[in-house]
């Protein structure tokens, strides 16, 4: 330590916590935290990326790994609607870190620690590599000719019956075609939410843990507000879902609504417990494997890029729903990639217009006003 007294201006600006000081003088100076309080604030983990010697170092991290042996990828967090700018360090399909990345416009030079370790519970996950079909209590594996042409028979067999749900979890592509796939009714899954946090400094927390809210309800359409209702009114016999990929305890009206409908159709990554009640199961990618754009809660758009490899037979979600559309309608031009959906997503939606990665670059560009301009 070279008692530049970073980390403790940190805890007094920054996070207001104040839990770091210098204790005695002189020779004998050295960094403390105070006895009765730990630090342990949300903003902690930012002290071993701002230490300059790499005295203070994070506990989840130190030898795991050599820091010249990692791929650094930038990319967004994905854990609240705030959208912070990160550095994803990873190897092969393993993440072992992420730390902030400068952004004046959305977090400065921080991050929070939801955000910092929550790649940790993708390593956990039951994920689903392969397309699925229900066979009685199991999965039976289709591949994905199979799956696509099935999955667009229950669509047309339901004769505009079929709902579709969006997730503020998938990025603007996948939402816009999933609004752009059919007519009839929009939904989404009840919202996620945390505690908002705001700190001195004006670093904030959102409420909302999902980071594209503001996205999929700019893109996808009219989201109904009372889906519950709609889906009884209009005699709704099948779902479509853009699947959150959180495990969530669905509530008994969603737990009525999944067993009435004819088919359920998951995109997912996931096994939860929505890709659990499916008929077929289309695996789409996880967080950290996907591209597109994502819009914060301040109306800026930023490009997600894809930090690990995709696994096994999954697709990219934008793609799953490009097939679903073509194979329902055969004479469409099939979307060569994910710049089309861009250019298609700017053609209907003017704040979305003349959008590219290229101009979104490392920082993003903000909707506020672009329409008038
Ligand atoms: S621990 Fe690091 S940031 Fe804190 S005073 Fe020492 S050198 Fe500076
Ligand atoms: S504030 Fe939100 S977006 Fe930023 S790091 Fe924390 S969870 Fe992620």
């Amino acid at each position: 330590c070279i008692l530049c007294s970073r980390c403790v201006r940190f805890t007094q600006e920054i996070s207001g916590t104040s839990e770091l000081f210098v204790e005695a003088r002189g020779y004998n100076s050295k960094i403390a935290a105070l006895e009765d309080r730990p630090l342990d604030n949300l903003l902690a983990g930012n002290v071993a990326d701002i230490c300059p010697v790499g005295a203070l170092l994070s506990t989840d991290y130190i030898h795991k790994n050599r820091i010249w042996n990692l791929d650094q990828q930038p990319s967004v967090c994905q854990d609240c609607s705030v959208g912070c700018n990160v550095d994803v360090f990873s190897r092969k399909n393993q993440i072992f870190r992420l730390t902030a990345r400068e952004n004046q416009d959305v977090n400065g030079y921080f991050m929070c620690d939801i955000g910092r370790y929550g790649f940790h519970r993708f390593e956990e996950i039951d994920r689903v590599v392969q397309p699925l079909m229900r066979n009685g209590e199991t999965f039976d594996a289709l591949d994905w000719d199979e799956a696509i042409q099935k999955t667009a028979k229950l669509i047309e067999q339901a004769k505009g019956k079929t709902a579709r749900m969006g997730s503020p979890f998938h990025t603007n592509e996948s939402n816009f075609l999933l609004g752009q796939m059919m007519a009839g009714i929009l939904g989404s899954l009840p919202p996620i939410r945390g505690e908002e946090i705001n700190y001195p400094s004006g670093f904030r927390i959102s409420a909302d843990r999902s980071p594209n809210l503001r996205g999929m309800t700019d893109i996808c359409g009219e989201i109904a507000e009372d889906l519950p209702f709609e889906l009884n009114a209009r005699n709704i016999c099948g779902l479509y879902i853009l699947d959150d990929g959180v495990d969530r305890d669905l509530d008994n009206t969603w737990k009525d609504i999944l067993a009435r409908m004819d088919f359920v159709i998951v995109q997912s990554y996931a096994m939860t417990d929505l890709a659990k009640s499916a008929h077929i199961v289309l695996p789409g990618l996880a967080p950290f494997e996907r591209e597109g754009t994502i819009t914060n809660d301040q109306g800026r758009v930023q490009w997600l890029r894809p930090s690990l490899p995709i696994q096994g037979e999954a697709k990219p979600d934008w793609e799953i729903l490009a097939l679903v559309m073509k194979e329902m309608d055969p004479g469409k031009l099939p979307m060569q990639d994910i710049s089309q959906v861009m250019k298609e997503m700017g053609e209907k939606f003017p704040d979305y217009k003349g959008l590219s990665f290229f101009r979104l670059g490392s920082t993003g560009i903000s909707l506020n006003g672009r329409h008038e301009a």
